[in-house]
């Protein structure tokens, strides 16, 4: 289907681009790798009437490293995040999300500020973010603010950002020495979107899980942090019965959405396989990543 006739800016600096979002509000759409929001037009679901394209902005996009956190600016391609060292090294949950978006073609032009600003459920990268606890950097009229990522994602596809901000940045708190990660789905083909997923991180100290942190993607209308789970893994020591009662503390109380892909009894099957999946990858490498800098 063609897109409907759309107004079209493209400014090259944020402070254009806020001046826009200020001037249209809610008549806008800010276009980044249109992945997601190309479609959408294209079917009708979205009707902006005009397009702030922000393809054009350099100081949006770029890895770094500093104080203990990797800050990645939001037009970055995923592709681009995915080959960074320093995202491999510093955040190795949003590496090991990152090949399971789509497909190569999609992540060339998909960035990570996109991904997070759409918000969709069953999507990898809200749930490292909510895992991880990463911070949402967005600037409006009225200057910058920083979003928790637990305050971020309010409902399906739907956020926390007010219509004349830009999200700028996303900052994920450094993986440290100890800290093992995995991210697990289960979907119909490769590239799809997870029908589950989750996201695990688990921090050892002398043995003893002294951090847990478990986000499902696919069980809500926004990621979904599994914190019976993680309070029980904190204070043991990694063992198979302790991932079995883990996967059960994560879905006992979960009522998951059922569709065409699956039931409701189903994803909670397979929600629970893939926390003793995670943990037992997670504390397999946060072991590994321990010994490695003894
Ligand atoms: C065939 C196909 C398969 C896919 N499979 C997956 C998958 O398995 N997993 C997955 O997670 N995703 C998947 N995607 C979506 C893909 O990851 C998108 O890249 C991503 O969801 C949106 O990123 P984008 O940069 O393309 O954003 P766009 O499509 O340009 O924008 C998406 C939304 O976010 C808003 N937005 C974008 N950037 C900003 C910003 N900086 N500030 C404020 N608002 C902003 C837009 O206005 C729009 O509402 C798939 C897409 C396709 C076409």
């Amino acid at each position: 289907m063609k897109l409907p006739p759309v107004e079209y800016e493209a400014p090259t600096t944020v402070a254009e681009a806020i001046n826009l979002l200020a001037e249209y509000v809610d008549e806008a759409s800010v276009l980044a790798g249109g992945q997601s929001l190309i479609p959408l037009l294209a079917l009708r679901l979205a009707r902006p009437t005009v397009l702030i394209d922000i393809n054009g902005i350099d100081e949006l996009s770029g890895v770094s490293a500093m104080d203990g956190w990797v800050a990645i600016g939001a037009m970055t391609r995923e592709y681009v995040a995915e080959e960074s060292e320093t995202v491999a090294d510093g955040v190795p949950l949003l590496a090991a999300a990152l090949p399971l978006i789509g497909h190569e073609a999609i992540r060339s032009r998909g960035t990570i500020g996109g991904s997070l600003a759409h918000a969709d459920p069953a999507a990898e990268l809200p749930a490292v973010a909510r895992a991880l606890d990463a911070e949402l950097v967005v600037r409006g009229p009225s200057g910058e603010r920083v979003v928790a990522a637990a305050e971020w994602f309010e409902g399906y596809l739907t956020t926390s950002r007010r219509p004349d901000e830009l999200l700028t940045q996303v900052r994920f708190p450094a993986a440290g020495p100890g800290t093992g990660t995995s991210f697990q789905e289960v979907a119909r083909r490769h590239g799809d979107f997870a029908i589950v997923g989750l996201a695990a991180s688990l921090t050892l100290s002398e043995g003893v899980i002294s951090d847990a942190r478990l986000a499902f993607a696919g069980l809500s209308d926004v990621p979904v942090r599994a914190a019976a789970a993680e309070d029980l893994l904190v204070g043991e020591m990694p063992s198979a019965e302790l991932f079995e009662e883990a996967g059960r503390r994560a879905t006992d109380d979960i009522d998951p959405p059922a569709d065409l892909h699956g039931s409701s009894d189903y994803r909670k099957k397979v929600a629970a396989a893939l926390v003793r999946r995670g943990l037992r990858e997670a504390a397999d490498s946060a072991s590994y990543r321990a010994g490695e800098r003894q």
